[in-house]
């Protein structure tokens, strides 16, 4: 067993209904700490009749103080939780780091924009307004914003904190009640979360919490015919189930899918500001970041500087335990570090530009990999098309605008762009023709903002979360029409 310490709150239980129980099969199921790979301690294993009861909770909840509450104490719940999670940064970031072998300066980073998220969505919840419009003669029309009613939220492993942060968030400030699904690699902190939650008064019933594995728990939630919206984050394989399931209940979903995001780099631009985005983007949290930039594409002119400077910094890229708050921790599992090793296995016909190194006395049953850079890799290329989730980035040289554009556009995914140029024109005309949800002009990520609507186009997903949009995704549009003559 790996340090426990840190867990204030018995990890092997649901939350449904306001009360902390076992899953009614009492099955457990392991977590393994992927910095040592020793157990963790035990999680419930949730499945369909898990999932009916929260269901009902959720609905009950609708009926019941929560759905009676106004915007204003909703919100002031959601700005009470991100205030209690500010306070106990420290102690999430402690379990993350467990649960997920983030390097604790990420672990903490995603605390603080967990409670960020709590703020967002608490100052938003009586904002959002419907409207009227201009009719007949003798009629007065308004919109109303509703709640959709009971949400389903199924997150993966690689940034719980702030994928629950994002889509309950939103779902609470609109009056939903919510069942989440964490994963089964990782799921500490949304329980720690929801022991925050009630500890800030949250209602019995608005949040819901059934761990377990995706075939049972995750399945049983998407195909449940109580759910009246689900949002889902993970793989494009199962963000297709998810979407069929939903389907056969005709019940809206939200997909934040993959990426193969791309960093465009033009001869004309100011390489030294680039080059630590160029890096992290790729890196951090070892790869497995939905939005990690894992193509960057270089124009000739800057070619080999761009090469020999990425090189420079893979060389002092450093991976080791989670605790040891180095650039990159392990992965979340061995089988994910078999499927990066697998990818690497297929860029043995490509030039290995650099690789970090895994620091020594690191634990042996660790899912570590070293981060590696690839140059002079085909747009075609197995390692330039597919998704990898892991510290591996190949560089792409082109010559003209166009071609960078088409080699951009030309995988299945559309998450994120990003334009490296002096030239102002470019950027404009980039911005409008490059295939993504988001695109950044001389940086990459605008530091995560909670403010920025974020999704996808293509097999990165659709639906928009985060910032305003995600209110409106989370809310249904009721129009009213009164005829008074
Ligand atoms: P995954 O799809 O295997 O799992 C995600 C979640 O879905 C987990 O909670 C899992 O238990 C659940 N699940 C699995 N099978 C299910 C089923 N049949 N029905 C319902 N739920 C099921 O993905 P993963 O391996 O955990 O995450 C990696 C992938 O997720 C990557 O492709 C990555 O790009 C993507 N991702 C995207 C974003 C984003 O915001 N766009 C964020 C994080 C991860």
């Amino acid at each position: 067993m790996t340090n426990v310490q840190s867990l204030w709150f018995d990890p092997s239980t649901c939350l449904i209904g306001g009360q902390w129980i076992p899953a009614a099969s009492g099955e457990t199921l392991s977590l393994v700490n992927p910095s040592d790979g020793n157990d963790i301690c035990q999680i419930a294993r949730g499945g369909q009749t898990d999932i009916d009861a929260a269901v009902q909770a959720a609905d009950k909840a609708l009926n019941g103080d929560w759905g009676r509450m106004t915007a204003l104490e909703r919100g002031r719940i959601l700005t009470k939780i991100g205030q209690l999670v500010l306070e106990r940064v420290d102690d999430l970031a402690a379990l993350e780091a467990m649960d997920v072998g983030k390097p604790l300066t990420q672990a903490r980073a995603d605390a603080v924009a967990l409670a960020r998220y709590m703020e967002f969505y608490g100052g938003a919840a009586d904002k959002v307004h419907g409207e009227t419009i201009p009719y007949l003669d003798g009629y007065t029309v308004y919109t109303l914003r509703e709640p959709h009613g009971v949400t389903g939220h199924i997150v993966p492993w690689n940034y719980p904190m702030q994928i629950i942060g994002r889509s309950v968030g939103a779902a609470l400030a609109m009056g939903n009640a919510a069942v989440l699904k964490p994963a089964e690699e990782a799921c500490l902190t949304a329980l720690a979360f929801a022991h925050i939650a009630q500890e800030a008064g949250l209602p019995a019933g608005a949040l819901n919490i059934v761990p377990g594995l995706g075939a049972e728990a995750g399945a049983a939630l998407s195909s449940h015919p109580g759910i009246h919206h689900i949002s889902f984050t993970g793989s494009v394989a199962t963000g297709a189930l998810v979407q069929q399931a939903a389907g056969k209940n005709v019940v809206p979903v939200t997909l934040e899918l993959g990426g193969k995001s791309p960093q465009l780099v033009f001869d004309d631009a100011d390489l030294d500001a680039s080059l630590p985005f160029l890096v992290n983007a790729g890196i951090q949290n070892a790869g497995q970041t939905c939005s990690a930039s894992s193509r960057i594409l270089v124009q000739r002119g800057v070619y080999d500087e761009i090469v020999t400077r990425m090189s420079t910094a893979y060389g002092e890229l450093t991976v080791g335990a989670a605790t040891e708050d180095l650039r990159l921790g392990p992965l979340i599992s061995t089988r994910q570090k078999d499927i990066v090793e697998s990818f690497l296995a297929k860029g043995s016909d490509l030039t290995m530009a650099a690789q970090g190194k895994i620091v020594d006395g690191t634990p042996k049953e660790g899912a570590y990999v070293r981060p590696t850079l690839f140059a002079d890799v085909p747009a075609d290329h197995p390692l330039a098309r597919d998704e990898i989730f892991g510290p591996v980035q190949v560089i792409i040289p082109f010559d003209t605008e166009e071609e960078a554009v088409e080699i951009a556009n030309s995988t299945d995914y559309g998450l994120v762009a990003s334009v490296w140029s002096r030239d102002g024109a470019r950027q404009m005309r980039l911005a409008k023709k490059l295939r993504a949800g988001q695109v950044f002009l001389n940086n990459y990520g605008a530091g995560g903002g909670v403010e920025l609507p974020f999704g996808g186009v293509g097999k990165s997903g659709h639906g928009r979360e985060k910032g305003f949009e995600a209110l409106y995704g989370f809310s249904q549009l009721k129009t009213v029409a009164a005829h008074h003559g």
